[in-house]
């Protein structure tokens, strides 16, 4: 089982030399799990040597863009690249609407490939499933569960724990400290955990003019290093990988603060997630 960092950055906005936003892709197998649709998503696949028309499963941890907002085109290109077989996303609502928006968006190319190029029907080629808490699926390879996570103002927002050859590989989704994450993580080989790291989120809000509100959303709805740190003790995860860092592209803020701060509350092995890592998880 391997797992690629794709996107590493919290938030939609990308800048010069900066990592993109959220994605992943878990490889059991031959099988392939993309978690999240950050912007650079489908380039990030492609770089991980993935060929698109092997697209197969998909999963969303939540509706924030800065997750969601390549999905439509990372299908669409796997589809012009020769995908024949269907695409299944599980994501919690609204993921109907986001597909019939995306089709809406793009008919004019879609229908005008089908009749040119004798494509298929992209609509029937991407197949969606909205879940819940609980059991997402279990394909014989893969057992995916989902646990609801505190990330207001959004409430369908969830972590997911991969249960595949003995191995735990879980992902906190976006989430403020929530201590429940420590039991549906418990001995996970690998926690990929979102981290804010304190100092740097200061200097971030007095850059902006809605900084005042910013700092309240990310305060409300993002957990701290240190309180990553606890999750990962409290579970006994036995490697604790960062993602979704805030700030991700402030030059004065590195992986060793990062580091540091989470070191304040974890003694385990940590990975300060980056865009193109690759984790190697042996199987039992
Ligand atoms: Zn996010
Ligand atoms: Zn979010």
């Amino acid at each position: 089982m391997q797992l690629h960092l794709l996107g590493t950055k919290g938030g939609p906005a990308i800048r010069t030399g900066g990592p993109s936003p959220t994605a992943h892709l878990l490889a059991v197998g031959s099988k392939t799990y993309v978690i999240d649709c950050g912007l650079g998503v489908t380039r990030g696949l492609v770089e991980t040597g993935m060929k698109l028309q092997d697209l197969e499963t998909i999963l969303i941890t939540h509706h924030h863009s800065d997750h969601t907002l390549e999905w439509g085109p990372l299908i669409h290109t796997a589809w012009t690249a020769g995908l024949a077989r269907p695409v299944m996303t599980y994501a919690p609502p609204p993921m109907h609407q986001l597909k019939a928006g995306f089709l809406a968006a793009m008919d004019f190319d879609i229908r005008t490939r089908i009749a040119d190029e004798g494509r298929p029907d992209l609509a029937g080629l991407m197949g969606i499933t909205e879940y819940g808490p609980g059991l997402v699926f279990d394909d014989g390879v893969v057992r995916v569960s989902a646990l609801r996570n505190v990330h207001p103002p959004i409430t369908q927002s969830y972590a997911l724990r991969f249960e595949a050859e003995g191995r735990v590989v879980v992902f906190s989704g976006d989430t403020a400290f929530l201590p429940e994450l420590a039991d549906f993580a418990r001995d996970a080989d690998v926690l990929v955990h979102e981290a804010m790291y304190g100092p740097g989120v200061d200097a971030l809000v007095q850059r902006v003019k809605n900084g005042t509100r910013l700092k309240e959303h990310l305060l409300a709805s993002h957990t701290l290093a240190e309180d990553v740190g606890r999750i990962a003790t409290l579970s006994g995860a036995r490697h604790l990988v960062l993602n979704h860092l805030v700030p991700a592209d402030d030059p004065s803020v590195t992986a060793a603060d990062y580091e540091r701060a989470v070191r304040t509350t974890f003694g385990g092995a940590l990975t300060v997630g980056r865009d193109g890592l690759i984790i190697d998880i042996v199987s039992s």
